[in-house]
């Protein structure tokens, strides 16, 4: 069974050692995200455009370009698209239409928290309208954020059960198991069937004992409450955490060869039809 990764990022951070100092180009961060795939046996990775365009932030118009320049890297990475009501318009939205038709993009992600607006704010409806129409999911980030500018109370999963409610027909994926709020990401598993969650970025970095010790634990109390992880999707985060650290976290959920194979690979090629 093929290993995806549905969450990785080539954008560059300045507080993430790892990033070699060539990695200014984007073209040397594809090239260190194929090669951590290959050191560690991923077949697949979801790459995932930032809230805004800048120097350290490629759009996904700029990593389209990198990724379809060979056919074995096309292969091997899909892209989802970030929007933000702050710093995307509805042009961007109609370019988005076309990439999606174009199998180009896979799907989009909100940043709520990064920008201070609920996932329910009613400008967030035409995201919600056009994956349904594309039948590809909405990814949110919920949860802590990389960035003290972030407001929280916007990023809590609650806030994920208001649209899963309303837009019964969108599959939604949650960012990072609404870490530290695993507790209520899981209710909202539980009960809603179109909700999703990844279990990247819960630490940068690797994991040390205790935090590993932490997340096994809490994952595992999730899966008691919500049963078998149909629902859960493995992603890393990186390179804002290793993708080594990441996988060897996973083998220590002791997960059943059925389970492992629905959280590393089945899950994520369902709704994002791969
Ligand atoms: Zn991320």
């Amino acid at each position: 069974m093929p290993i995806i990764d549905c969450h990785v990022h080539l954008n560059k951070y300045d507080r993430i050692k790892s990033q070699a100092k060539e990695s200014v180009l984007l073209e040397n961060r594809l090239d260190a995200l194929l090669q951590s795939m290959d050191s560690n046996n991923v077949d697949y990775s979801i790459v995932i455009s930032s809230y805004r365009v800048d120097a350290n932030r490629p759009s996904a118009s700029q990593i389209i370009d990198v990724v379809n320049k060979n056919e074995n890297i096309r292969n091997r990475i899909g892209i989802v698209t970030g929007f933000t009501i702050d710093n995307h318009t509805d042009e961007d939205l109609k370019q988005y239409r076309t990439w999606l038709k174009d199998r180009l993009i896979i799907g989009i992600k909100l940043y709520c928290g990064y920008e201070h607006y609920y996932p329910y704010d009613e400008r967030y409806q035409k995201v919600y309208d056009t994956c349904m129409e594309f039948g590809v999911p909405v990814m949110i980030h919920t949860g802590d954020a990389y960035s003290s500018m972030a407001k929280l109370r916007y990023a809590h999963p609650l806030n994920v059960d208001d649209i899963a409610v309303d837009n019964p027909e969108l599959r939604i994926v949650m960012c990072h198991l609404g870490n530290p709020w695993i507790a209520d990401c899981q209710e909202i598993l539980y009960k809603n069937r179109n909700v999703y969650s990844d279990i990247s970025g819960l630490v940068v970095g690797d994991f040390n004992l205790p935090s590993a010790t932490r997340y096994v634990s809490q994952i595992n109390d999730l899966l008691t409450y919500a049963g078998k992880p149909h629902r859960l999707l493995y992603g890393s985060d990186w390179p804002i955490s290793n993708m080594g650290s990441y996988l060897a976290f996973v083998r220590k959920l002791e997960l059943d060869e059925d389970s492992y194979d629905l959280m590393m690979s089945r899950n994520t090629k369902y709704i994002f039809r791969l």
